[in-house]
């Protein structure tokens, strides 16, 4: 777990995806930002128990937005807590099964874009557990000193949260703090404030928006949904440089005409992009893909020796009651 600022913690989840645990102003309160993937149920709430005292619990889990890695384990975790989750409006409909996200892009490029391919498209039904946040009141439920901030383009009603006192940002998807168009840099993890999510983005103009209104923010402390913290000046001057320069992609379904969608789902989507990639040949790099991604999971950790034979036990030269 790395601090992000006081009273704001990271939690990394198999090197890729990243949950926050923020404390409010009461002694013992806070509110779990992102659920992660499936199956991270254990892995949070032995965090959460570590960071905070056994048993504890969050007041509400807070997504900044529903893809699956952010969305995963949300329902298991708010039954198992019997919290609320928390949630832009115009998210809800891909958080309640009515509606599915605007389809990825493979075309946009990046290993990311060519693996989306292949990432599961049905999400988790978090049904009566999800609540919308209320448009009206920038101030997130139970953490006053926030605030949380509409930053569409990667997902419609995806949010950030900021707190003004030190100017720490959680930025979600609309940006990353590793370079998050391939998965071998995503799962190496060095510093850079890079675009996010790129085949996941259904507009590039929101998208640069959105990076230039958390820019003006002037973060001191930075924590997204993928990459390490970065703190300090770097967290403002990278952010700003994004700002300034931000990559449109060349190409992709999405870089003319966005797709528009609304509080029922997907209004609108532009036609798909010419995908010249055979499926056969897409199969067999996605297959290498995931070799690479293993074997930078585990090839991180060093290979243990064979145990050395143990020498032979002198008996002779044991003395009785050895
Ligand atoms: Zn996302
Ligand atoms: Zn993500």
């Amino acid at each position: 777990m790395d601090t992000v600022a006081p009273g704001v913690t990271q939690l990394r989840i198999q090197r890729f995806v990243n949950v926050y645990f923020v404390e409010t102003a009461t002694p013992g309160e806070w509110v779990l930002v992102d659920a992660g993937l499936p199956g991270s149920l254990k892995t949070i709430v032995a965090a959460a128990d570590k960071l905070f005292y056994p048993g504890s619990r969050p007041a509400a889990i807070l997504l900044t937005h529903g893809h699956l890695d952010h969305l995963g384990s949300a329902r298991e975790l708010a039954d198992y807590w019997q919290v609320p989750v928390l949630a832009h409006p115009l998210e809800l409909p891909y958080l309640t099964g009515q509606a599915q996200y605007p389809p990825r892009d493979p075309t946009v490029g990046g290993s990311l874009a060519f693996m989306a391919r292949f990432f599961p498209t049905q999400l988790p039904n978090l049904g009566e557990r999800v609540q919308a946040l209320d448009v009206d009141n920038p101030a997130p439920p139970y953490l006053p000193g926030w605030r949380w901030l509409h930053v569409p383009g990667h997902a419609p009603g995806q949010i950030a949260l900021f707190r003004a006192a030190d100017r720490t940002l959680l930025g979600a998807d609309a940006f990353a703090t590793c370079h998050h168009d391939s998965v071998p840099d995503i799962l190496l993890a060095r510093p850079e404030i890079s675009r996010a999510g790129t085949p996941f983005n259904y507009d590039w103009q929101a998208s640069e928006a959105s990076v230039k209104l958390l820019a003006d923010l002037d973060p001191a402390a930075i924590g997204c949904g993928h990459g390490p913290v970065i703190s300090g000046p770097a967290a403002a001057t990278g952010l700003r440089r994004l700002a300034d320069n931000y990559p449109i992609p060349a190409h992709g379904r999405y870089v003319a005409e966005p797709a528009r969608t609304d509080l029922s789902g997907v209004e609108h989507l532009p036609p798909p992009a010419p995908d010249a990639l055979p499926k056969q040949l897409a199969a067999i790099g996605a297959g290498l893909l995931v070799a690479g991604a293993t074997w930078l999971l585990v090839g991180g950790k060093r290979r243990r020796k064979p145990a050395p034979t143990p020498a032979p036990i002198d008996y002779s030269r044991r003395g009785v009651g050895d």
